[in-house]
């Protein structure tokens, strides 16, 4: 079968399943009560959003130099960074620092999932718990995240306690506390017990190398804080100049998935320290004592010097658009893999090289420029998708 012809069956496998329907139904009826509320209540937001625009125009224009500086200002924090070009170099840079045969916990990471992190790690005979609850769900069902920041939207919580029955060995009831409660149990120890921990991060400041990450369960803080070895890897994009403007690109991330405010913020600039002895700094205290971050390119520094497309790297994976997308409506995650909706179609586009591999998506977004409505970055993902069907039938046509 081809691949359009395989896609589109999956596509309409997915509209006519009643699980899915039901799960994105009680989904989006949520989102847009707490982003309502959220933008009510501070509604400055849609000015900081205009203003986070000219800061990811003015950084990606100067990516190159930012991660460089990035990586410099980590050093001297103590940690340690390198920018991978490709996802094979690096997952060999992780490979490097993990070697086997060690426990890991990881937090919620979309670059993770481009370069097929853990699946990676446990062919390399690791132990891997996801510990977003979200992704320890799909982790449990052998699946793929079906959103930017919910993986799980389309499996309902009846579907959710027989899983957590079969992994615990005791009844779970199709009760949402009850759920989390069961998850909070089995990964309890895993934080304490693991030799690395892992995440991603939402947007990182070159003056100062800090990471900002916005959470709600508390798991990426465990995860970059208990294990001794802490690893970040982190898209190219995320990087502003300044510890000010990542404040404001952070609020805005939040706010537009939904939150007046997240339960944390977390900003990690190097390896845990103390200096209560003697004023003598050392590195090592209750936190890791080692840190590395990994700046991934892969296809990043091209999309930033294509004027037609560039926008795209303005995203805050915010997850707001693909909520008022009429074709994510029935179809969740199934339209996209990894990066979804329109602007998923550039950013496969890019990331894998290949743009017949982004031809689906693209031609699967109505255009109906709902997402860029909703968008706080205003990207023009239906705009893209025509330039990119422009492209695709231009490599296409017959020589
Ligand atoms: S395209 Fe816009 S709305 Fe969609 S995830 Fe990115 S920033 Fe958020």
């Amino acid at each position: 079968m081809s691949t359009f012809k395989s896609y589109k069956k999956r596509l309409r496998e997915a509209a006519r399943d009643p699980k899915i329907s039901l799960a994105l139904e009680r989904a989006i009826r949520s989102f847009r009560k707490n982003i309502d509320e959220a933008l009510r209540k501070f509604p400055h937001t849609l000015e900081l959003a205009e203003v986070v625009r000219r800061i990811k125009e003015e950084s990606i224009s100067r990516m190159e130099e930012l991660v460089q500086q990035t990586c410099q200002t980590i050093r001297e924090n103590k940690g340690e960074a390198f920018v991978a070009r490709t996802p094979q170099e690096a997952l060999g840079i992780i490979d490097n620092i993990v070697g086997s045969g060690k426990l890991i916990v990881k937090g919620k990471s979309l670059t993770g999932e481009e370069i097929e992190l853990r699946e990676h790690l446990q062919e390399r005979g690791n132990e891997v718990y996801e510990t977003d609850l979200g992704e320890y769900i799909i982790q449990l069902l052998g699946s793929k995240p079906m959103h930017l920041l919910a993986p799980a939207i389309h499996v309902p919580k009846e579907e959710v306690a027989r899983l957590l029955s079969q992994v615990s060995g005791q009844e779970v009831p199709p009760d949402i506390k009850t759920e989390v409660a069961t998850v909070r149990e089995i990964l309890r120890d895993k934080f304490f017990r693991a030799e690395v921990g892992m995440s991603g991060a939402n947007v990182v400041a070159a003056d100062t190398g800090a990471l900002f990450q916005i959470e709600n369960e508390g798991n990426v803080r465990l995860s970059s804080s208990a294990p001794p070895v802490y690893i970040a890897l982190v898209g190219m994009e995320k990087v502003v100049a300044t510890i000010e403007e990542a404040f404001k690109v952070a609020e805005v991330t939040w706010r537009f998935a939904g939150y007046a405010v997240p339960a944390y913020v977390n900003l990690v600039s190097g390896p845990s320290k103390t200096g209560d002895i003697e004023k003598t700094t050392t590195y090592g205290a209750h936190g890791p004592k080692e840190m590395y971050v990994i700046f991934l390119d892969a296809g990043r520094s091209q999309l930033a010097k294509d004027p037609d497309l560039r926008e795209a790297l303005y995203c805050l994976r915010c997850g707001a658009c693909l909520y008022e997308c009429p074709v994510f409506a029935v179809t969740a995650g199934h339209f996209g893999d990894k990066y979804f909706g329109g602007i998923g179609a550039i950013w496969t586009a890019f990331v894998s090289g290949d743009l017949i591999k982004a031809a689906p998506l693209a031609y699967s977004c109505l255009t109906c420029g709902r997402c860029k409505e909703r968008c706080p970055m205003k990207i023009d993902s239906p705009q893209m998708c025509l330039e990119l069907r422009r492209r695709i039938a231009e490599e296409s046509k017959p020589v």
